[in-house]
């Protein structure tokens, strides 16, 4: 159970709620690069961007964000017993990710997990015990190291990414290969 939180908390990039939710910890979504308005739906920022400023230039959606569920078929190794089904809705923070899970555990049983974490710094670990800190780093616009640490040292990695097309997206790490599929 300890490891499949932890790649819980890596993968949905989840965990429990942070308790201290700061602004830093508003989702985001997408927003404006010419007012800095923020709308909870590309289409909805596509059309703001069509009749407040013609002319100007659509930024590219946010490959992982939107909600993902694992492949079973595809996932080649989880760490600790598979979820018999795992869904993980990413959104967006200023500069980071928020991740909602639910799954339901080779148990049967259904659990939620949210967890907020900020790009290029230390978050609250979340999940494994023997972590004090989960970093984040986007590394390109499909890519995402996971990184934890215990007493600032790194003792395990994960590299998540999307696929070119954006429907495919995989978490590998300590010898695991986890696969979701765009919803
Ligand atoms: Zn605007």
């Amino acid at each position: 159970m300890r490891k499949a939180m932890l790649l819980l908390a890596v993968l949905g990039l989840v965990g429990l709620v942070w308790a201290a939710e700061t602004a830093q910890t508003t989702i985001i979504n997408f927003r404006c690069p010419v007012c800095g308005k923020d709308f909870s739906t590309f289409d909805e920022l596509s059309s703001h961007i069509a009749t407040a400023h013609p002319g100007g230039v659509l930024p590219a959606a946010d490959p992982f964000i939107g909600t993902w569920r694992m492949n079973q078929a595809k996932t080649k190794s989880y760490p600790g017993p598979t979820p018999k089904d795992e869904a993980i809705t990413l959104q967006a923070l200023d500069n980071g990710l928020k991740g909602t899970i639910d799954d339901i555990g080779s148990d049967g049983k259904p659990y939620h997990v949210e967890w907020s974490g900020l790009y290029g710094q230390d978050n609250p670990p979340m999940g494994d015990p023997s972590a004090d800190a989960l970093s984040l780093k986007r590394v390109d616009a499909n890519t995402l190291e996971c990184v934890f640490k215990k007493d600032g040292k790194e003792f395990s990695k994960w590299r998540i990414s999307v696929s070119k097309n954006g429907k495919t997206m995989t978490a590998t790490g300590n010898g695991h290969v986890v696969v979701y599929e765009k919803q």
